[in-house]
């Protein structure tokens, strides 16, 4: 059996079975946006909703045996600007941008990776961050008068020297001396909020979640009776107006982010970082994202932002990753940057007062975990994805029981009357507890084949048989074996498979 996943095919899979669809899709879509449909509306919802479980309901038991503590927050997308000073959103923290004067393009420039000779003779030659391994030697040789690649070694357009830049030919040119030179570009989506549009009423669109935290952190702390350490969350929607928004939702204009901020005291920092890296890994692997998927980077002091001191992303092999990994989360030690910026800037006191011992008062620090959620549910269907050549519809869809938008489907054997009384009467059972389809038209193994696309763990059959003695045949989506049980046992079995989680279904063989 091979298991190749083609992004093209997945995104197909998503258009056809209702997961997503471009953003305005009749008006020929737009750039960077998508919509969820009705699928991945429950995909979405199902990791969403385990991060929050994780998070803020039943938060873990921390290093020392008691249960941490965390709160929730949804704060709004448009907030006074004079935050996004404070933050760093405004002035400096832009991405730096390179335009190519000849083919009009537009790169950031620690996306554009430059090949330099070893022995530096001859240009720099730059290729196109998604360019693969075939199209890059290629352009080497061609460009280069023949040499290899193992002649040149690579960095990012953003680590050269101004002298240098005159020297590289751009990702899709074939003379040298035409890319600018770095320039700040700010990502922010901006409007005017009331109705006269002057730049005293202009707002911005948050272009990360972890804002509207640190802004409430004292109202948290007056009103909730929280001590540190403590965690603050939230997911919601982020706008950054990225300059080549790219790989389906992956790289998008809109999208969705999981964030926690964790106050602790700047000497126990080590600690929790380790425990909130951990966390983290056991929360990928249980809604089906094996750690060996993943690669953690441990960001080199060099590219860290500048208020941090440690970061370690997670990286996940995207279909488009080819043979390397790209982002899904980052765990940063951001200091107590944030808040000493916005107490700086609002003139408000942030400081938290230790209730054991009153003069003691600080500004915590911070650990963050931040996560797309977008990116999150891109992961879930890159890695659900499996061909299997044996059943009819060539793949079917590996979701976790948990993270499956349809946790079972009810399918009367034929439409005729006496099967169908007795499925709807499962469906109406079930639907109570778990989000299940009642699928009655069409032959059963087209039934059978959609169930397998969307990722649909199970499927009770409802036949003759049933009626005779009310037991109905359950298929499991991985192995496609089948068994009978009684039709008053299906929830049971349902609760059942839902606790063991990923371990409920194995990878046919
Ligand atoms: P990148 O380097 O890929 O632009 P980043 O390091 O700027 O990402 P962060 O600011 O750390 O990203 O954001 C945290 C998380 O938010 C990322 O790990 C990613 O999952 C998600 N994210 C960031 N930008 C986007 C985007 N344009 N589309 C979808 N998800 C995003």
């Amino acid at each position: 059996m091979t298991n190749q996943k083609d992004m093209k095919d997945i995104v197909a899979l998503c258009k056809r079975r209702g997961f997503i669809f471009p953003a305005s899709d009749i008006y020929g879509g737009i750039n960077g946006f998508w919509d969820f449909g009705p699928l991945g509306t429950e995909l979405k919802n199902n990791l969403r909703d385990r991060w929050w479980k994780d998070m803020v309901i039943t938060p873990p038991i921390g290093p020392d045996g008691t249960p941490i503590e965390i709160v929730g927050v949804d704060s709004a997308i448009i907030q006074n600007p004079k935050s996004w000073e404070a933050s760093g959103h405004i002035g400096g923290f832009n991405d730096p941008m390179v335009d190519c004067k000849e083919s009009k393009k537009r790169y950031r420039a620690d996306h554009i990776v430059v090949y330099m000779p070893k022995d530096g003779e001859g240009h720099y030659i730059a290729v196109d961050p998604d360019a693969d391994e075939a199209e890059i030697e290629k352009r080497i040789k061609k460009l280069s008068g023949g040499k290899s690649i193992g002649n040149f070694e690579t960095t990012t357009f953003d680590q050269l020297e101004s002298e240098q830049i005159e020297n590289v030919i751009g990702p899709d040119v074939k003379d040298a001396g035409t890319l600018t030179e770095p320039r700040q570009f700010n990502m922010m989506f901006h409007s005017y909020a009331g109705a006269a549009a002057g730049e005293e009423n202009k707002v911005y669109l948050r272009p990360e979640t972890c804002a509207g935290i640190f802004l409430n952190f004292k109202n948290v702390v007056d009103s909730s009776r929280v001590r540190v350490p403590f965690g603050i969350a939230q997911i919601g929607k982020a706008f950054r107006n990225e300059v080549t928004p790219r790989n389906f939702i992956f790289r998008s204009r809109e999208f969705e982010q999981m964030e926690l901020e964790w106050f602790c005291e700047e000497k126990d920092v080590p600690m929790w970082f380790d425990f909130w890296v951990e966390q983290r890994k056991k929360f990928w692997n249980d809604v089906g994202i094996p750690l060996s998927k993943l690669h953690f980077l441990d960001v080199p002091k060099n590219e860290l932002a500048h208020y941090s001191s440690r970061t370690i992303d997670f990286e996940y092999q995207f279909p488009f990753s080819g043979e390397g990994y790209d982002e899904l989360e980052g765990v940063a030690h951001r200091g107590n940057f944030d808040l000493t910026q916005h107490q700086e800037f609002s003139g408000t006191k942030l400081e938290y007062m230790d209730p054991q011992d009153n003069q003691n008062r600080f500004l915590p620090h911070v650990i963050e975990p931040s996560a797309g959620l977008s990116r999150g549910v891109l992961a879930l269907l890159s890695e659900a994805y499996t061909v299997d050549e044996n059943r009819p519809s060539g793949v079917y869809m590996n979701f976790t029981p948990e993270m499956a938008p349809k946790k079972a489907a009810i399918l009367p054997l034929t439409a005729k009357e006496d099967h169908v009384p007795l499925a709807q009467k499962l469906y109406l059972e079930l639907r109570e507890e778990f989000v299940v389809d009642l699928d009655i038209k069409q032959n059963i193994g087209k039934r059978y084949a959609r169930q397998d696309e969307i990722g649909t763990p199970y499927c009770f059959t409802i036949d003759n048989d049933t009626i005779a003695d009310q037991t109905v045949t359950v298929r499991e989506r991985n192995t496609m074996a089948q068994e009978r049980i009684h039709m008053d046992k299906v929830a049971d079995f349902m609760r059942d498979k839902m606790r063991k989680g990923a371990d409920a279904l194995k990878k046919a063989a």
